[in-house]
């Protein structure tokens, strides 16, 4: 994909910054939040005119009526507007108001005949559009509303990772699943990344950290929601953060260079190569054993899968993970992916004649 240069993102060296509400409410608080931004150096707004809700019964957005606000900071503040669109009504409005740049929400980007709508209504049309992630991690969806995107002739791309959802309790909002951003930079490298920790978090308290993980991993630029008066909001009043607030995360932020010429590292590379060649013989001939359990469990007519000895082994890694040198949950992940190659390989040969 040959991509185009997002103007509004030129801001070297530094990352970009989107700033404003979840949702636009008034005029007055559009204004209020804006100017407070503006005054603090921040060039780009975000505010979500119509709102995907979850449920019915929230709030959902003010629609076109709250165009002319953004119109305002824009003309006013001499700031860079963005905003939600979900349909080509949406697209046909926010052009003519003159917004500046678009972004397709996570539960659209999940639905492929929503995104070649909103294609076909951008053909011919010059504006940057941000990709948010689909909300289940899938990163060929994510990639294919690119394309439906690139294929109407949408040149300045860009994509927003806010996490994915998932069943039952948990600790973040949306899982970051960073490892999906990390493998969409290694497939599209000149692709602009913004992350969006205030959707991922679901509350403010997190966003510190994972705006300063997300730097730590590249990506070029933020998108957090910004409310003078976030517990009065009317959408995600959880993971709003007030302008002062902010300023304060973006002050905090530690900004590392992912290229340094002065550092040699090849030394703890050729270390790390080395390992790495030993886990992968080590695998290789655990592999081998796994094959020969697997022709006597044929011979014996035995299943393959035998859940007390899966147990067994999620046990050890458990108690491996203990002493807090590596995470459970990666402990885990490694042995799982372990446990079904093995699997795979023992219902291939039980199953050779088939
Ligand atoms: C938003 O940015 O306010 C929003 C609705 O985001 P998402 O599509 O990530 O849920
Ligand atoms: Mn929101």
């Amino acid at each position: 994909m040959d991509l185009e240069k997002i103007d509004v993102f030129s801001n070297p060296g530094n990352p970009v910054v989107i700033a404003g509400p979840c949702s636009a409410e008034s005029e007055e608080q559009v204004m209020s939040v804006a100017s407070e931004l503006s005054h603090n150096g921040v060039t780009l707004f975000r505010a979500g005119v119509w709102k995907p809700r979850t449920r019915p019964g929230c709030f959902e957005g003010i629609g076109k009526e709250a165009l002319p606000w953004l119109q305002r900071v824009k003309s006013e503040l001499s700031m860079s507007v963005a905003t939600e669109v979900a349909t080509p009504e949406h697209v046909e409005l926010a052009l003519a108001a003159g917004i500046d740049l678009l972004w397709i929400g996570a539960r659209t980007t999940a639905n492929p005949f929503a995104v070649q709508d909103i294609a076909d209504a951008l053909r011919g049309v010059d504006i940057p559009v941000l990709v948010k992630n689909p909300v289940n991690p899938d990163i060929e969806l994510w990639i294919g509303a690119l394309e439906r995107l690139f294929n109407s002739g949408v040149k300045k791309l860009g994509v927003i990772h806010r996490g994915f959802s998932s069943y039952g309790e948990k600790f973040f909002r949306n899982a970051p699943q960073w490892q999906l951003p990390i493998e969409l930079r290694r497939r599209m490298p000149q692709l602009p990344i913004i992350c969006d920790p205030s959707h991922i978090a679901g509350k403010r308290e997190l966003i510190m950290l994972l705006s300063q993980q997300a730097m730590d991993l590249n990506f070029d630029g933020l998108m957090i929601e910004t409310h003078c008066n976030p517990v009065c909001a009317l959408s995600d009043a959880r993971q709003q953060v007030t302008p002062d607030e902010l300023m304060m995360i973006l002050s905090k932020i530690v900004h590392r260079s992912a290229y340094n010429t002065a550092t040699d590292f090849s030394t703890y590379r050729k270390q790390i190569d080395s390992i790495d060649e030993d886990i992968m013989k080590l695998l290789v001939k655990r592999m081998e054993i796994s094959r020969e359990i697997g022709e006597v469990k044929r011979e014996k007519g035995l299943t393959v899968f035998q859940p007390f000895r899966y147990n067994e082994t999620m046990k050890r890694c458990a108690e491996w993970g203990m002493d807090g040198k590596l995470d459970p949950d990666a402990i885990r992940a490694i042995f799982e992916a372990i446990h079904s190659e093995s699997i795979r390989q023992q219902l291939s040969i039980v199953n050779e004649e088939i």
